[in-house]
């Protein structure tokens, strides 16, 4: 009985996957080798994941181009974690994605950043939340649970099998917002500048569990980067056609410019809670969960 209030309550969230080639009946194997590249046009991969050095890959397995990586690929006894093989530098915006290739289950599946004071390997024997445990990570699960300094908030749809989870984080102005399937989930943490160094992050509590990284870019923060997110948010449609090919060019390398702020969400997308208009305009300069995905309302359009 209690199990099955478990399993609902993991369940019970709305997640989707990004097309709809998971649907379907496809036979294992098409899953095994990776399912299917819908939304993988931009190969771009500035970093890949790297292979824990105390994890055996009775842990973590990986494809040999370090971006496709499969937890607990026998049996599960714990937590396996991995990080980028790159930190993340100041002053840039970072975005990256990645794809969902097997259904989640169990105690949790996480995407996020951690800094260099995470111990991946300190909980291969524990099941456990891995990501946001304290105030050196930050998670989201699949169960649509918000994780950083043990705090918890659950205002997110999760992730399930073929979803597609992006993360945008800003060092410049130090924030960090989640996406599903392109779409913004708001700004979730503030004030990542305090970190020294921060690296990408996914683990998994699952038995062949397996996730890819799908794309990674990013573009450092400049008048140029902001004259190109106004330009985009206002070039659509047959207006497109009169870009500069190089322009044209460079904004389909780096869509992720051109994805929606959560506000044009929020005006098209009816299954979104309304806004609380009484909330305060600034965001938090303190580190803090935005238990505030109900806070959605910044003016900023970028
Ligand atoms: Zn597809």
């Amino acid at each position: 009985m209690i199990s099955r209030l478990i399993h609902n309550e993991r369940t019970a969230r709305n997640a989707k996957p990004y097309c709809q080639c998971w649907n379907q009946n496809r036979p294992r194997l098409w899953e095994s080798s990776g399912g299917c590249a819908c939304g993988e046009h931009a190969d771009i991969s500035e970093w890949r994941w790297e292979m824990p050095e105390s994890t055996g890959t009775s842990w973590v397995m990986m494809c040999p181009d370090q971006k496709q990586v499969t937890f607990h690929p026998f049996y599960s006894s714990g937590t396996a974690a991995v990080k980028g093989d790159t930190p993340l530098v100041r002053d840039y915006h970072y975005y990256w994605e990645i794809k969902m290739l097997t259904e989640p289950y169990g105690t949790d599946i996480m995407v996020g950043l951690g800094t260099n004071k995470v111990n991946m390997a300190d909980s291969l024997f524990t099941f456990t939340s891995f990501l946001g445990r304290n105030g050196e990570s930050y998670g989201l699960s699949y169960t649509g649970a918000l994780r950083h300094n043990a705090s918890v908030t659950r205002d997110n749809v999760g992730f399930c099998k073929g979803s597609i989870i992006g993360v945008k984080v800003d060092l410049w102005q130090g924030t960090l917002e989640f996406y599903i399937n392109r779409k913004s989930q708001g700004i979730s943490f503030y004030n990542l500048r305090r970190h020294q160094a921060l690296y990408p992050m996914i683990c998994s509590t699952a038995a062949q569990s397996s996730m890819r990284l799908i794309y990674a870019a990013s573009w450092q923060a400049s008048l140029l980067v902001d004259a190109a997110k106004i330009l985009a948010a206002s070039v659509n449609g047959e207006k497109s056609l009169f870009l500069p090919p190089g322009l044209k060019h460079t904004l389909k390398s780096q869509f992720w410019l051109t994805l929606p702020n959560h506000k044009c969400i929020l005006d098209v997308d009816e299954e979104t809670p309304e806004l609380s208009p009484s909330s305060p305009s600034k965001p938090d300069s303190s580190m803090s969960l935005s238990s505030g995905l109900k806070r959605k309302h910044w003016h900023r359009r970028w």
